[in-house]
């Protein structure tokens, strides 16, 4: 039969009725003929709980015990659903990632995915179970303990899944009916999409949408899953949603896709490093080293054989990066005159594949964000990508004002 994967978030499995609500839309699935692979989030708000109560707990945290403790929320709405399914007279198990297996790397908090074997599953589905519940989020290490695969890590799952079983779709049921042009809680104006590429999605996701995590869409990129976003809590019909596709299968788009942000980001300058050959290894090897996600880049021009170095990190990685900076200058290998760590920015980025062979992208953002006197502190671009860094509390407004800008709230 054809296997179908459905991925439920937080909010649509956060209370019994819920779960019930999504178990009827299984089984309105299953009844069309497919075997259905079920991947659960936690209850929304399990996670950030359990995040927490390890943090307290111990503060330099041992990964794989982190791993132990928020792994666990998943657990629990994976053997709901298998009963609530179960009392709707639908043959359903559920399947813990080690009892898959799900196979991953050892980078507990944010383990990589080696390989689902099938057989297990497969095996079931022949003996007559009709729906496997997933846990998502978590998956079980080469020495045997559990990992998980980073925060939104059960999109990860449910594609994964998908392209292991050779699904015929994936569909993942979420508390907003699609992917928009911006995250529609910001923006009253954001337009949902019939369509959006692969690589557009993967910038939105990487820049901040959270609405699927990254290493879903590079997933189902790579191996051509056929990937849905849509509502939990709307009745569907088979065109609902938003389609992630190739960029061949999309006819009219705009310039611009859409608008993303990161909230918790922070600056940080170096002031009068040593501009020499090596500074930048001396620097960023260290903060590599330290696991500080350093994203943007600026050196200035160097007076006096001195310069500044600017770069950017989530703001809760701050700590490490001047812990890292400390060292190094203790041990020698970079000298500076300062630190300055401003922890009050945020950054907001325009996404399209259109900027390829449109000029005046950028021109255009700076423009909008001039208009409502918003200072730039960083700039970078990518080939379908501009990002700015400003401060934190005119990113609504700067969300807006571009979305505005470029038109999103109209179709091509
Ligand atoms: P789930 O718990 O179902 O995984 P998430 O909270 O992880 O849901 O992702 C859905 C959220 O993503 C939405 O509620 C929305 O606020 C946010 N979001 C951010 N950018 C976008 C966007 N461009 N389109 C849709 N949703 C977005
Ligand atoms: N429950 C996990 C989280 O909140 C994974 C997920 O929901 O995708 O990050
Ligand atoms: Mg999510």
């Amino acid at each position: 039969m054809p296997i179908l994967v459905m991925k439920f978030g937080g909010t649509s499995v956060a209370t019994l009725d819920r779960i019930r609500r999504a178990a009827k839309r299984v089984g309105v699935e299953v009844a069309k003929g497919y075997d259905v692979i079920v991947i659960v989030s936690a209850m929304s708000g399990k996670t950030n709980e359990l995040v927490g109560w390890v943090g307290e707990t111990s503060p330099l945290y041992d990964a794989r015990e982190y791993d132990a403790v928020v792994s666990s929320g998943e657990n629990v709405t994976a053997g709901l659903m298998a009963l609530t399914l179960q009392e709707m007279d639908v043959p359903a198990r559920s399947w813990q990632g080690w009892q898959v297996p799900l196979r991953t790397n050892s980078a507990h908090g944010s383990a990589r995915i080696d390989e689902i074997p099938p057989e297990n599953i497969l095996r079931k589905f022949g003996e007559g179970m009709r729906v496997a519940v997933v846990a998502g989020f978590q998956g079980v290490s080469p020495e045997g303990r559990i990992t998980t695969l980073g925060r939104g890590g059960s999109d990860t799952t449910a594609v994964a899944f998908a392209a292991a079983f050779d699904a015929e779709r994936c569909d993942i049921y979420t508390d907003v009916d699609g992917v928009y042009t911006t995250d529609p809680r910001i923006c009253d104006k954001a337009r949902k999409l019939d369509r959006i590429a692969f690589e557009e999605m993967l910038e939105l996701a990487s820049l901040g949408a959270k609405v699927l995590q990254t290493r879903s869409v590079e997933l189902a990129m790579r191996y051509k899953v056929r990937l849905r976003v849509l509502s939990s809590f709307e009745e569907q019909s088979d065109e609902a949603g938003t389609l992630v596709c190739a960029e061949e299968d999309i006819v009219e788009s705009n310039v611009v896709a859409g608008v993303a942000y990161s909230r918790d980001e922070a600056k940080m300058t170096l002031i009068s490093v040593a501009d020499r050959p090596g500074i930048a290894a001396a620097i960023f090897g260290p903060l590599a080293d330290a696991g500080v996600n350093v994203d943007m880049i600026v050196q200035n021009i160097s007076e006096d054989g001195r310069t500044d170095m600017t770069f950017s990190c989530p703001v809760d990685q701050v700590p490490r990066a001047e812990k890292a900076m400390e060292d190094a200058k203790a041990g020698g290998e970079i000298n500076y005159h300062d630190l300055v760590a401003d922890t009050g920015v945020c950054k907001v980025s325009v996404v399209g594949i259109g900027m390829r062979s449109h000029a005046g992208v950028a021109a255009q953002m700076f423009q909008a964000l001039k208009n409502e006197n918003i200072n730039i502190k960083v700039i970078t671009t990518s080939e379908i990508k501009i990002s700015v860094l400003i401060d934190r509390r005119y990113m609504e407004l700067a969300v807006q004002a571009l979305h505005d800008s470029f038109g999103l709230d109209k179709a091509a």
